[in-house]
């Protein structure tokens, strides 16, 4: 077996410092930072099957801070992708063979910092937009069907959109790098949380089969009961027409959760975002069989 996919992981974690992107955001205060942003990328033996450039397999995580399951189980998946390889696994060296793997483990670096350290269930990203108002809902940001749908244009809120698409360096760099693979994006995968639902039939049968875990499948409107505008996987697919586009909200579900308390702008009162300890790994197994499928799906 060929040790290209160390080497090559190797040589770019040597190169990491270089090829990473810092950002600015655009703070005026002294709580001004810089987020930082990253991409995983991952292929096998070859970067083209035949005389074709290998189709490319775009993965973003963590866009809204709080859900903490998405890079999570997004970290488990690269890092079962190098090992499996690595072990000749046969499953994943096809996965990686045949496919090159963009996967953004924390897309919302600052937002993802801030859940952790002030308040769990933040949600947007942390850039200063006036006086005690911070944030934008990054996955309203995007440059489709802009300011239509289950958005806001008051900046203390939730779904604060933003005030042009593309207005933050994290939905920038989703916009770059989407923009590099396009001439073979096969798949774009927004990980989120939570309620146990894959866009998407097939995953969603193999998602359930490991630990028995029922994961509901369909139209994000159907499923979820929501839609909104501005968001990346509609995003994607307009400028990639034709790719699989799909979200997924892993564990736990929806219908077991007491809605009532919470704000709907918000979010607050979903007790959801917060898994224990000991659903991160089921939860990755399962997510990583969804991924499977698909890839299956692909070649
Ligand atoms: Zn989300």
């Amino acid at each position: 077996m060929s040790n290209r996919l160390i080497d090559d992981t190797t040589k770019r974690e040597a190169g990491q410092r270089e090829k990473r992107a810092v950002i600015s955001t655009d703070h005026n205060d002294i709580m001004d930072h810089s987020v930082y942003y990253t991409y995983t990328e991952l292929h096998g033996n070859s970067s083209q099957v035949g005389d074709t450039p290998k189709p490319a397999v775009v993965i973003e995580a963590g866009i809204h801070a709080r859900e903490w399951i998405s890079p999570a189980v997004n970290l488990w998946v690269i890092d079962a992708l190098i090992g499996g390889y690595r072990n000749g696994n046969t499953t994943i060296t096809a996965m990686l063979d045949q496919l090159d793997w963009y996967i953004i483990p924390v897309t919302n670096p600052d937002g993802y910092q801030y859940s952790h350290e002030k308040d769990c269930l933040w949600r947007k990203n942390r850039r200063y937009i006036r006086r005690s108002c911070r944030g934008v809902n990054l996955n309203r940001n995007f440059d489709v069907a802009f300011n239509t749908t289950e958005v806001s244009n008051f900046c203390w809120s939730d779904i604060y959109l933003g005030d042009k698409p593309f207005s933050d360096p994290e939905s920038c760099n989703v916009k770059a790098l989407v923009g590099i693979l396009q001439h073979r994006l096969m798949t774009y995968v927004a990980a989120h949380s939570f309620s146990q639902s894959w866009i998407g039939g097939l995953m969603a049968s193999a998602m359930s089969v490991r630990h028995g875990t029922e994961y509901r499948t369909g139209q994000a409107l159907k499923v979820l009961g929501d839609a909104a505008s501005g968001i990346s996987v509609d995003w994607a697919l307009k400028i990639v027409p034709g790719i699989f586009a799909v979200g997924i909200e892993p564990r736990p579900p929806a219908k077991k959760l007491k809605p009532a308390a919470a704000n709907r702008y918000t979010g607050r009162g979903y007790s959801g975002f917060l898994l224990t300890p000991q659903e991160i790994v089921p939860t990755a197994e399962e997510y990583f069989d969804g991924l499977v499928a698909m890839a299956n799906e692909l070649q």
